[in-house]
């Protein structure tokens, strides 16, 4: 179990206050210009050896990323912060906001030093109004201590940071919608390439990163990337903030030690299941998009990218959605179909007819009206759609199905079986 002193985020439960004094306190802004003078080469190469993986999905490494971005003093770059957090099951953002803002303003600054950006947004999406309005406090708070604005921290460092509401779409938390959302135009994605490192925001060079993979930078840096990596396992290294949702007895937020077992995750820090450990049906590990694993799978698999990987899923955003033996999966997964569906931005064909295509054939599934030849129809649809859209939403809608029918397909048409014969 991860130890008190090696949390990153201290104030996540928000028992004490978000302010600028109480943040600091915590240990927020101190010496930052320090560490903007150790120069961007330095925090680039503390990032890289702390093999920090981007936290809102996609796990690509930080470092890496952040060394794609032009260093030519002329190029006008930018760092856009992702916290349009709308994954189903997936509220880690949303606390990291409300009660350490002052974290991420400042891996904000770090961060877009290190890759010579002189200007950040943060694209919040609309439904977190208080988060927002909690965070352009902390953002004013900033700018009055002289810790953004010209001669950032007194580091020499001009340094601005915008605030930008979302208007509710999901789809704008794929980088490329975000970034058109942000120059004011319909939230859809772009088509790949050219990368935002290369074309992104304006046209100009561009990152986008997760919430919390900002919020850890000042950490990281303080601590030094050794620290950092030598939490998890290689290559799913550091700490990590757990959404844990569906039948467990408390559910919560926690930041625990990555590659931690998944039973114990739930049982240490979700009062356990429902029931029992041996009342577990099946988990979504990483967020709705990522295939639920069987219980037989949960009994051992550990919280990281990789071990998900091995079993068919992902650790997407973390986000663990826990189904006891009550559960109907067919109508869970039908659920999340219509999500994607009407989430699709109706660019691609695939996704657009498809999702919606998938989520009827759910729905007759679940009402008992389908034929294994249905399934069979379904799952090749489903292939039909995975890696043929322009973003990864198409995936998104057709892995929770694979998912379903890898682990419980006998289950089902037993069931569809019986319903006929009962018909
Ligand atoms: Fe839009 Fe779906 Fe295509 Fe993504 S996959 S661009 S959401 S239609």
């Amino acid at each position: 179990m991860l130890k008190e002193k090696d949390k990153i985020f201290n104030n996540l439960y928000g028992d004490k206050s978000y302010s600028l004094t109480d943040a600091k306190n915590r240990g927020d802004w101190d010496q930052t210009s320090d560490l903007i003078k150790k120069g961007s080469d330095w925090i680039i190469e503390e990032m890289k050896k702390s093999e920090l993986r981007g936290r809102g999905g996609a796990g690509f490494p930080t470092g890496l990323k952040w060394s794609f971005m032009p260093k030519d003093p002329n190029s006008n770059n930018y760092l856009v912060v992702n916290a349009d957090e709308s994954e189903p099951g997936t509220c880690k953002d949303r606390d990291m906001i409300r009660n350490e803002p002052h974290k991420l303003i400042e891996g904000c600054l770090l961060s877009s030093f290190a890759m010579n950006a002189h200007n950040c947004y943060i694209y919040i999406r609309g439904e977190y109004f208080n988060e927002a309005v909690v965070l352009q406090k902390a953002i004013d708070e900033a700018y009055d201590a002289g810790l953004v604005g010209k001669n950032a921290c007194g580091s020499g460092w001009d340094f601005d940071i915008y605030l930008h509401r979302g208007a509710g779409a999901y789809i704008c938390g794929e980088e490329t919608a975000l970034l058109e959302s942000l120059e004011g135009k319909k939230g859809q994605p772009r088509l790949k390439p050219p990368f935002p490192a290369n074309k992104g925001l304006y046209g100009s060079p561009t990152t986008v990163n997760n919430v919390e993979t900002i919020a850890v930078v000042p950490a990281i840096l303080r601590r030094g990337g050794d620290w950092f990596s030598s939490f998890g396992r290689t290559k799913n290294t550091g700490t990590k903030v757990f959404c844990i949702s569906g039948h467990v007895n408390k559910p919560c937020n926690v930041e625990e030690e990555m590659s931690i077992p998944l039973k114990e995750l739930i049982e240490k820090h979700a009062g356990g299941v429902v029931g029992g450990w041996n009342n577990l049906k099946a988990i979504i590990p990483g967020g709705s998009s990522v295939p639920l694993i069987p219980k037989s799978t949960c009994d051992t698999v550990l919280m990281d990218f990789d071990s998900l990987i091995d079993v068919k899923s992902g650790l997407g955003t973390a986000a663990v959605i826990v189904m006891d033996k009550s559960t109907d999966l067919v109508k869970a997964i039908a659920n999340l179909s219509h999500f994607y569906k009407h989430e699709s931005c109706g660019q691609c064909t695939p996704c657009r007819e498809g999702a919606g295509w998938m989520w009827r054939m759910m729905e007759k599934i679940a009402r008992g009206e389908a034929s294994s030849h249905d399934i069979d129809k379904l799952l090749d649809v489903t292939k039909q759609i995975e890696g043929h859209t322009i973003c990864a939403l198409g995936d998104a809608a057709a892995w929770p199905i694979q998912g379903l029918f890898r682990h419980f397909r006998d289950e089902i048409e037993d069931q569809l079986i019986k319903k006929v014969r009962a018909a």
